[in-house]
C-alpha cells in the first residue's frame, strides 16, 4: 500500500503560489482549440480567487504531432502569453512528452497539474488539487471514481493491468493515470530518478513527501481518436511491468525448477516401468516433452533477453527527449530586447 501520510508542514503553506498547467499534444489539432478555452477560463477564476499567482501558465508539450498543434499552439501563445509551448524534435511518447514539459517548466512555478489534451480529466478536480497542495501535500493523485465512459475491454484490461502491477510488487495508486498536482520540490525528486524507461506513475510514489487523492469522473474524449491503440497500450503495460520489477525473472525461475522436479519424477516413473517390463510406446509423450520443455526454455529466454535489453539501453544513458523550442515570457522579453 502507498503510504498517503498526513500533511505536515514541512513546506511553507498557505500562500498563493504559481501553478503551471502540463498538457501533452500529439496530433490534437481537433481538441486543442476547446482545451484551450477551457483552461483559460479555469485558470482565470483561480486567479480571481486568489488561488494561484498572475505568473502561472498553461504549457502544451507537443509530442512531434504531424498534424496542425504546433501552429496551433504558437497561435495561442501570440495571442495571450498565458499559453506557452514546448515541442519536442520527435515523438517520443505520452510519458516522455510530460516529464520533458515538467522538467522545462520546473524552476518557473511552486506546482505543475498534468492532464491530458483531451479534457477527459474533469478540469474542476483542480480546485480541489490545489486545496490538498495547500494542506500542506506535495503529490495530489487524480483518482478516476467511475470508468463510465471507457469500453467493457478497456475497463477489463485496465483493472487487470493495476492487479498485475500490485501482484508484481509495484505500488501504483489505482485508477490514477497521470493527472496529478506536483510540488517544486517532488519534481526535484522526480528529476533526480535516472532511469530512461520512465515509467511516471510508478516512480512517482516512490519520491515520497506527503500525498493525498482526488476523486473525479473520467469524460469522454472531447473529439478525435485515442493515441493509445490495443498495440501502444500492450507495450506500455509491459514497460510498465519490466521497469518496476523483476518478479517474471522470478516467476519463470520457479516454474521452471517445478518442470525440473516433475521431469525427475519422469525419469524415475520411466525407469521403473522399463524394468517392469512395459514394451515403450511412449513416442507421442516425448515428443509432446521435448516440445514443451523446448518452448519453456525459449521463453525463458525470452523473458531474460527483455531485462538484458534494458540493460543495454540503460548503459546508453540516451536523453528521454530533446527540446527543440520553448515558447515563454523569457523568449518574448529577449525579442524585444
Ligand atoms: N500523447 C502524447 N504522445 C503520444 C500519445 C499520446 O503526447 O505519443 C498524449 C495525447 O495527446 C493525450 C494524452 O497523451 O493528451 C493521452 O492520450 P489519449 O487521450 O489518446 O489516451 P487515452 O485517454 O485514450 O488513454
Ligand atoms: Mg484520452
Amino acid at each position: 500500500m502507498i503510504q498517503l501520510r498526513n500533511a505536515e508542514s514541512r513546506r511553507e503553506v498557505h500562500k498563493t503560489d504559481t501553478l503551471y498547467l502540463v498538457i501533452p499534444c500529439y496530433n490534437e489539432e481537433e481538441v486543442l482549440p476547446e482545451t484551450a478555452r477551457q483552461l483559460l477560463e479555469k485558470m482565470q477564476s483561480l486567479m480571481t480567487a486568489g488561488k494561484i499567482t498572475e505568473k502561472s501558465r498553461i504549457v502544451f508539450v507537443n509530442d512531434g504531432s504531424k498534424d496542425r498543434t504546433w501552429e496551433l499552439i504558437q497561435k495561442f501563445h501570440a495571442e495571450n502569453p498565458i499559453y506557452q509551448g514546448i515541442s519536442l524534435s520527435r515523438n517520443r511518447g505520452h510519458q516522455n512528452a510530460l516529464l520533458a514539459g515538467l522538467m522545462t517548466v520546473k524552476k518557473h512555478c511552486d506546482m505543475t497539474i498534468s492532464l491530458d489534451a483531451d479534457l477527459q480529466d474533469d478540469i474542476d478536480a483542480i480546485d480541489q488539487m490545489i486545496a490538498k497542495y495547500e494542506a500542506g501535500n506535495d503529490i495530489v493523485y487524480g483518482v478516476r471514481s467511475a470508468r463510465k465512459t471507457d469500453t467493457l475491454f478497456k475497463k477489463c484490461t485496465a483493472e487487470g493491468f493495476y492487479k498485475v502491477m500490485k501482484h508484481m510488487g509495484a505500488d501504483l495508486v489505482f485508477n490514477h493515470a497521470d493527472y496529478r498536482l506536483m510540488s517544486r520540490r517532488a519534481l526535484d525528486g522526480l528529476e533526480s530518478f535516472k532511469e530512461v524507461n520512465m515509467f511516471l506513475r510508478g516512480v512517482v510514489p516512490l519520491i515520497g513527501y506527503p500525498s493525498d487523492k482526488v476523486y473525479y469522473a473520467r469524460k469522454e474524449r472531447l473529439a478525435g481518436t485515442s493515441k493509445y491503440p490495443l498495440k501502444k497500450m500492450l507495450s506500455f503495460a509491459w514497460e510498465g511491468i519490466t521497469s518496476l520489477s523483476t518478479k517474471p525473472i522470478t516467476l519463470i525461475t520457479r516454474l521452471g525448477m517445478l518442470i525440473f522436479l516433475v521431469s525427475i519424477g519422469m525419469l524415475i516413473y520411466s525407469v521403473v516401468r522399463h524394468f517392469m517390463g512395459a514394451t515403450t510406446t511412449g513416442w507421442t509423450s516425448l515428443i509432446v516433452s521435448i516440445w514443451a520443455i523446448g518452448g519453456l526454455q525459449l521463453l525463458a529466454i525470452g523473458v531474460i533477453g527483455q531485462y538484458i535489453g534494458k540493460v543495454y539501453l540503460e548503459t546508453k544513458e540516451r536523453p528521454k527527449y530533446i527540446v527543440e523550442t520553448y515558447l515563454s515570457d523569457e523568449n518574448e522579453n529577449s525579442k524585444e530586447e
